[in-house]
């Protein structure tokens, strides 16, 4: 397992590639957010440790970047900014996990393991639209807090209209995601799961645009409370 960390202070940089060998990785230690984009775009690594405040790239910029080209990789942010709102921008960028220096080295090296527990991998962040979650890694839906059970065509249709909330997806676009799915289609499947997903989460919240497409409005309403 390759970790990368970016860390602009070079000594505990090295300090935490030393610890986190020794923890039994493959520590790789950069000193700059454009070095660090550079690196997770051409190599793979399986986490991130990332300090917020670097030269050239914040580190909150490399963590969106990397969020936004769908990168699902846990990410623990290390840094001497501690405030509430740090943490929050923080965590709402995307990271998994965030710890304030100064810290202990066998409690990094144990977070990382619990992320890379938890994460199997991957840790695509969870939706949430009004009480609806949709777990992307867990391929797990809830309403206020209930389970949901969907198949797994409604799961990814679901996903795709939830991802772009606010934007009608033609039938053709959505009949593109089903093939990607990779089996046949029949003519109404779309009209079918849409009427199974209305049923087992609320009817406005998938509505139809005639003769172009579906929509799930960027704000819920109608759902239940
Ligand atoms: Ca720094």
């Amino acid at each position: 397992m390759r970790i990368l960390i970016v860390e602009d202070d070079r000594p505990l940089g090295e300090g935490i590639q030393m610890g986190l060998r020794q923890a039994g990785w493959q520590a790789e230690w950069v000193a700059d957010g454009e070095t660090a984009r550079d690196a997770l775009a051409s190599e793979p690594f399986g986490a991130l440790v990332l300090d917020l405040g670097l030269p050239r790239i914040s580190g909150l910029d490399v963590l969106r970047e990397l969020r936004a080209r769908g990168e699902t990789l846990p990410v623990l942010i290390l840094t001497a900014r501690d405030t509430p709102e740090d943490v929050v921008a923080g965590l709402d960028a995307g990271a998994d996990d965030y710890m304030v220096k100064p810290f202990n080295l066998s409690e990094l090296a144990a977070r990382l393991r619990a992320l890379l527990r938890r994460s199997g991998g991957r840790a695509a962040p969870e939706i949430a639209y009004g009480r609806l979650r949709l777990d992307p890694a867990a391929r797990r839906v809830t309403l206020a807090g209930d389970p949901v059970e969907l198949s797994a065509r409604e799961f990814d249709l679901l996903h795709e209209l939830l991802g772009q909330a606010g934007r009608v997806l033609t039938k053709a676009q959505i009949e593109e995601r089903l093939y990607a799915w990779g089996s046949e289609l029949e003519s109404n499947a779309i009209e079918v799961h849409i009427h199974h997903l209305r049923r087992k989460l609320w009817p406005e919240l998938i509505r139809t645009v005639r003769g172009v497409g579906y929509l799930i409005p960027e704000a819920p309403s109608g759902a239940p409370r």
